[in-house]
């Protein structure tokens, strides 16, 4: 470990040699140790679905002459056969946006046609709860970026606001903008985040409460999503929540500026 190599290495060199590789050791240490939790976290949630399916399966054989069980066992392995879609579909997503550089070329986007995209996403997870679904500021409004990405982005914050409020909550989004930024806001009136979560909710497969997430068919990559798009846009997301009264989350993205406009007289052929 970093102590070992450091006292090893002490007498050979001067101490400012020592101090680098014994950082850079850390570092390698550290990204090494987040990679095999990201594997085992990914093989973790690939298996659980993929055991029950199979589970289900063999039940499904021994009950084939029980129409009713075998109906409702068939009703639970499409339960478990989305959650593996939905678990590989995010995975797909993740290593198409983690480590991209800022994008190149993005192109205007009509922010009030993402956010109605993303909100008709969510329409029938909201009406079950009766919760309403509202926009505001984002008519007329253009971002620079990639509009399905934006989509996953903002469909992944409006998810996740309806998933963790209770009934007959409101879940609101709104824009506002200055000169170079638009800014996105999720709001809503549910549950919430501990302070001490609140740093670490980005991180991939990390939950505050894991049941839960997963009830509500989460895959503990949705935000972690939310962020490389959000960078990959050279725009940031932000959270701001308290327990017990609700969470916002800001989604702040580049808008086009306008061609610099010369003053009369400059020549404008050069
Ligand atoms: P998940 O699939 O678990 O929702 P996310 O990456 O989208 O994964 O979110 C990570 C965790 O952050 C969630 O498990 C939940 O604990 C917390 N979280 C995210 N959004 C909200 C919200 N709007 N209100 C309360 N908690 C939230």
């Amino acid at each position: 470990d970093v102590t070992s190599f450091a006292v090893r290495v002490a007498p050979l060199g001067g101490t400012g040699l020592v101090l680098v590789l014994a950082e850079d050791q850390t570092e390698r240490r550290r990204v090494e140790a987040v990679r095999r939790d990201f594997v085992a976290n990914v093989s973790h949630e690939l298996k659980t679905p993929v055991g029950a399916l199979s589970l289900l399966a063999e039940t499904i054989a021994d009950a084939s002459d029980d129409p009713e069980a075998v109906r409702r066992f068939t009703g639970r392995m499409q339960k478990e056969a989305a959650r593996l879609t939905s678990v590989i579909q995010d995975l797909i997503t993740l290593s198409r946006i983690q480590g991209a550089e800022p994008m190149a070329e993005p192109a205007d986007v009509d922010l009030a046609h993402v956010v109605e995209e993303a909100l008709e996403s969510v329409r029938m997870a909201a009406d079950a709860k009766e919760i309403q679904l509202v926009a505001s500021g984002t008519a007329g409004v253009t971002v620079l970026g990639d509009e399905g990405l934006l989509v996953t982005a903002m469909r992944n914050l409006v998810a996740n606001a309806v998933a963790y409020s209770p009934e007959r909550t409101r879940v609101s989004v709104t824009a506002a903008v200055t000169e170079t930024t638009a800014e996105v806001s999720v709001a809503d009136q549910g549950i919430g985040i501990p302070p001490q979560d609140l740093e670490r909710i980005f991180e991939r497969f990390y939950r505050v409460d894991a049941a839960r997430s997963r009830a509500t068919g989460g895959t503990g990559l949705g935000l972690a999503i939310v962020k490389h798009i959000s960078t990959h846009h050279r725009g940031d997301v932000t959270v701001w929540s308290k327990e017990g009264s609700g969470s916002t989350f800001t989604l702040r993205l580049p808008r086009p500026q306008p061609r610099v406009r010369q003053s009369p007289g400059q020549d404008n052929y050069r």
